[in-house]
């Protein structure tokens, strides 16, 4: 089913590749087709229909991208691959979706092999923060770098490392689970088992009980003015942290300040060039990063914290299909 339709008039090179990029989340899917240098040439969204099977789903989803292959007047044998970007649990190297919690019919399902067998093109598959990052690093943000640490800060803190130009997945595929790095020794109950992980003071709902728990001590805000149906959310305390209220400023300074924590541990165990911090909660900007990157360099050694960089993701609103379209470049480039 189609929500919305955006069509970028462009010429089509014939000698130039293409590469399709497929955005699989438990909502909407996500597809475009981008060229070499990272362009959208046309890109569509389309329902994640989840009271279908599994199989029905990689079917509907071939046919929403043989539908926009054709429409873009790319002719398929210019499209070098295709790139599925996904949440949950999965084995990139077998094209696997082990554990998609919102949509469990999916659990077991090889959603590379299925669709591309049905697209006809070789069909690559990795987890949406690898493919942000992939995205960055080829496209945006972390052009020209080697040594890449990309972050999403959002409901829950992502990440994926770049070392040495190659993505990092570690031996059961697993790595840059950043959300999930103790910063606390006796800390907050976190659903993954562990007590004091990253993500339960920074993630929104982190974000959100900080800031509740000072607003309920009495302290002075004029959040209410900001809010959509009375509630707080992360996005209300960075507009009203923008128009000056004291107290969301001070919250996102801390939330700043806990993110430099992590990236300090991250600068000396990696070593990266640069920290690229995308998703809706970097929308503060340096309301956030630059109290972050203040306390990298008070925690971390001198050397590499001077050296590294902490910058917004670029992609922003293509990121989810530049970066997928990026899982199959960095395969077949
Ligand atoms: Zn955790």
């Amino acid at each position: 089913m189609h929500i919305q339709q955006t069509q970028i008039e462009r010429k089509i090179h014939l000698n130039m590749n293409y590469y399709l990029g497929i955005d699989f989340g438990g909502t909407e899917i996500k597809i475009g087709i981008i060229n070499d240098t990272g362009t959208i040439i046309i890109k569509n969204k389309y329902v994640t229909d989840t009271t279908k099977s599994g199989d029905e789903i990689v079917a509907h989803i071939a046919d929403c991208a043989l539908e926009l292959i054709g429409k873009s007047g790319i002719p398929k044998s210019a499209i070098k691959g295709a790139g599925i970007g996904s949440p949950g649990l999965l084995d990139p190297e077998k094209g696997l979706l082990k554990v998609v919690t919102n949509v469990p019919q999916l659990n077991g399902i090889n959603f590379a092999e299925g669709i591309g067998s049905r697209l006809g093109i070789p069909a690559f598959l990795d987890n949406d923060v690898n493919a942000m990052t992939l995205g960055e690093f080829f496209f945006g943000a972390g052009k020209g770098y080697k040594h890449i640490i990309g972050l999403t800060l959002g409901t829950g803190v992502g990440g994926g490392i770049i070392l040495n130009g190659e993505l990092h997945r570690g031996a059961s595929f697993t790595a840059g689970e950043i959300g999930h790095m103790s910063i606390a020794t006796d800390g907050l109950y976190c659903p993954c088992g562990n007590y004091g992980c990253l993500e339960r003071y920074i993630g929104k709902d982190g974000i959100v009980t900080r800031f509740t728990a000072f607003k309920n001590k009495g302290i002075e805000t004029s959040i209410d003015k900001y809010l959509e149906d009375g509630k707080i959310t992360p996005k209300a305390i960075a507009i009203a942290a923008a128009d000056g209220d004291k107290l969301s400023t001070e919250v996102l300074s801390e939330t700043g300040k806990i993110l430099g924590i992590a990236l300090a541990t991250l600068t000396n165990v990696l070593n990266p060039e640069i920290f690229i911090v995308g998703g809706g909660i970097a929308n503060a900007g340096d309301l956030i990063l630059e109290p972050a990157r203040h306390e990298l360099i008070k925690r971390a050694y001198t050397i590499p914290a001077r050296a590294v960089k902490v910058v917004p993701a670029s992609l922003k609103n293509d990121a989810g299909i530049v970066g997928s379209a990026s899982i199959a470049v960095a395969k077949l480039k």
